[in-house]
């Protein structure tokens, strides 16, 4: 009998000390390093889409000379782009990585790091569309359907554009993914998409039938967001980007992905 009590408070607290070196606050990776939780959407080629299960690409390559830096354990989840700011606010993630532009509004919810890359929006079309410019598409009587990403830059300048010209919100459709607002011009669901100038150009080169204008809409600059409660991991990536964008591993990543024309 007394072996069996023996038995069972051994087992009893083994899973105690199980449970709380389980509750030690610290998100630890099975390697014991710390974790660092990047979420992205996993779509937006080059800088991050799916290459079998794995998510490669110029954020995922920044992101990992990031954690190889500061020995962490990077782990990339795929959520909508739209979640992406909520989810780092809440602290579900450490960071929000996703070629995710600063915008003065954006910064009232999330903290940025310092930025790592350019981005522009571009205008898609279909190779025989009438457009030109951006301006053919906000002229006064145009109704020319536009496409774009839901919450994107691309989305808030054309919203903010269209409210500014008196044109209709009904003429803006918002798409989860930019493949889904690419697929909708390519079937003539709309006359036009907003969107990162480097998706763009990996989309037009995998459909068939459409072109970038030459005109740029938009120049901005990409960066990492934080919880503005987390200054601390911040300010460490901000240190292990700096390094990295000075040694040129930075450039080396981005021009592994995007060719010079
Ligand atoms: N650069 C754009 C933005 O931040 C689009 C980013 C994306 O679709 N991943 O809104």
């Amino acid at each position: 009998m007394k072996k069996i009590v023996a038995i069972v408070l051994a087992i009893a607290m083994i899973a105690s000390v199980a449970v709380l070196s389980g509750c030690s606050g610290e998100k630890k990776s099975e390697s014991g390093k710390e974790k660092l939780t990047m979420a992205t959407n996993a779509y937006f080629p080059p800088y991050e889409y799916y290459e079998g299960e794995e998510i490669i690409g110029i954020d995922a390559e920044v992101a990992q000379a990031i954690a190889d830096k500061l020995d962490m354990e990077l782990e990339i989840v795929d959520i909508e782009f739209d979640s992406i700011i909520a989810g780092v606010q809440t602290g579900k993630y450490d960071m929000g990585m996703a070629g995710m532009t600063v915008t003065d509004e954006r910064k009232q919810s999330v903290d940025f790091s310092d930025s790592y890359a350019t981005g522009i929006q571009s205008i898609i079309v279909t190779e025989d569309s009438p457009i030109k410019s951006i301006d053919d598409i906000l002229a006064k009587d145009a109704d020319y359907k536009v496409g774009v990403q839901l919450s994107t830059t691309g989305d808030i300048y054309i919203s903010d554009d269209f409210d500014k010209e008196g044109k209709s919100a009904d003429l803006i459709t918002e798409f989860q993914t930019g493949n889904d607002a690419v697929a909708a011009l390519a079937s003539g669901k709309v006359d036009a998409v907003i969107i990162d100038n480097e998706p763009a150009k990996s989309y037009v080169a995998a459909t068939s039938g459409l072109k970038i204008l030459d005109t740029e809409y938009v120049t901005e600059d990409y960066a990492i967001c934080f919880s503005k409660d987390n200054t601390e991991l911040k300010d460490k990536v901000n240190a292990a980007l700096k390094e990295l964008i000075a040694d040129g591993t930075v450039q080396k990543i981005i021009d592994k992905y995007i060719t010079a024309e």
